[in-house]
C-alpha cells in the first residue's frame, strides 16, 4: 500500500512513522509513505500558499494552483483513491477503513487554516472523509488516523501477537475487557473464568462480555 500525502506540514507525518509498529511496516516495506507539499509548487516568489477569503471573514483559504498542481504531480497507480481529510466529509469507520485497504493507493489532501478553496474540491473530485464532528487546525492528524487504521488491516503489518480480530467493531461489537498480571491489583481480581484454562469457557464468558459491553456503550452498533 502507498500513501501520499499531500501536507504543509511533512514532518508531522514523518514523525509519526518512527515509531513502533508503523515503522515496523515502513521497514519491511509493507506500507510506502510519501509527503508532497504544496508550498514547493507554489508560483510565487514568497511561496504563498493561502490568502484571505473572498467576501470576507476571518483566517486564510488554501489557493487552488498550489494544491492542483502538487495533486498532479503525483504518479498515480492503477487501483488508487484520492481522499480530502475534511470535517465535513463522510464519517471514518470500520467498513470504510476495510474499503480502504483494497486499494493499492491512497492520495490524501491535508488542509490548514480555513480550509481549501472550493475549486480544489471541484477540479480533483475527492473522496471526502471526516474523522469526527469537531474540527481540527489540520488534516494532518487525520490523515494519520487514516494511515494507521488502514496499515492494521493489511496482511503482515500486525504479528500475531498484534491481532486484530478480536479488536473493537472487528466482528461489529466491542472487544471484552482484558486482564494480564497480577491476578490481584489493590484487591481486584482477574476474573476466575480466565485462570481455568478452558477455552470453551474463556470464549463464552468474553463473548458475553463483548455483548454486555456494547449494549452498555454502543446500543446503535447492535440495531
Ligand atoms: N473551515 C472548515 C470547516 O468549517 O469545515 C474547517 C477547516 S479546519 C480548521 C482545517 C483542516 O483540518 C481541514 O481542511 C481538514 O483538512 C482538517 N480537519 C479538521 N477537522 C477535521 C475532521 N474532523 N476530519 C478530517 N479533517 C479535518
Amino acid at each position: 500500500m502507498r500513501f501520499d500525502v499531500l501536507t504543509l506540514f511533512p514532518e508531522m507525518i514523518e514523525s509519526h512513522l518512527q515509531y513502533s509498529i508503523l515503522k515496523r511496516a515502513v521497514e519491511t516495506g509493507i506500507i510506502d509513505v510519501n509527503t508532497v507539499n504544496p508550498r514547493d509548487f507554489t508560483l510565487d516568489k514568497h511561496k504563498k500558499v493561502d490568502d484571505t477569503p473572498y467576501g470576507g471573514g476571518a483566517g486564510m483559504v488554501l489557493m487552488p494552483q498550489p494544491y492542483v498542481d502538487a495533486y498532479e504531480s503525483v504518479e498515480r497507480q492503477e487501483n488508487s483513491i484520492t481522499i480530502m481529510l475534511s470535517p465535513q466529509g463522510e464519517p471514518l469507520k470500520e467498513n470504510l477503513v476495510k474499503e480502504l485497504a483494497n486499494y493499492d493507493q491512497i492520495v490524501m489532501l491535508c488542509g490548514h487554516y480555513e480550509g481549501f478553496d472550493e475549486r480544489i474540491r471541484e477540479i480533483i473530485k475527492p473522496r471526502e472523509i471526516s474523522i469526527g464532528d469537531f474540527v481540527l487546525t489540520g488534516g494532518e492528524l487525520p490523515a494519520l488516523c487514516l494511515i494507521d487504521a488502514v496499515s492494521r488491516k493489511i496482511e503482515g503489518t500486525l504479528g500475531k501477537i498484534e491481532s486484530a480480530n478480536d479488536d473493537s467493531f472487528a466482528d461489529g461489537l466491542l472487544e471484552y475487557p482484558q486482564y494480564t498480571k497480577p491476578r490481584n491489583f489493590r484487591g481486584l481480581e482477574v476474573p476466575e473464568v480466565l485462570l481455568n484454562g478452558n477455552h470453551k469457557d474463556i470464549n463464552e464468558f468474553r463473548q458475553e462480555q463483548s455483548l454486555k459491553r456494547t449494549k452498555e456503550r454502543r446500543p446503535d452498533l447492535l440495531y
